[in-house]
């Protein structure tokens, strides 16, 4: 399941902190649920809390964020004029 991460505007792909799997029963497609509210896994049918499986989402994606944000700076970096490799 992929949600929108408001603070940082990513992305990210929640998965099942049970099996790994990213699909949940969830009442319609990109349903995005409260932080406090249990999603309940489509495979082994555990819930997950989805706070706790968001998070472990968003530490996964985090590289990804530092990666854009290197990016982001060698971006501005040029355009005010700097040499970067
Ligand atoms: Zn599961």
């Amino acid at each position: 399941m992929q949600v929108y991460n408001m603070q940082d505007k990513y992305i990210v792909n929640v998965k099942c902190v049970f099996c790994g799997s990213n699909s949940f029963e969830l009442p319609y497609e990109g349903y995005q649920p409260e932080l406090h509210e249990m999603i309940k896994c489509s495979n082994c049918g555990n819930a997950n809390y989805f706070e706790a499986a968001r998070k472990v989402a968003i530490q996964k994606t985090v590289e990804v964020i530092e990666e854009d944000v290197h990016k982001e700076i060698v971006k501005m970096f040029k355009k005010s004029g700097f040499k970067v490799k």
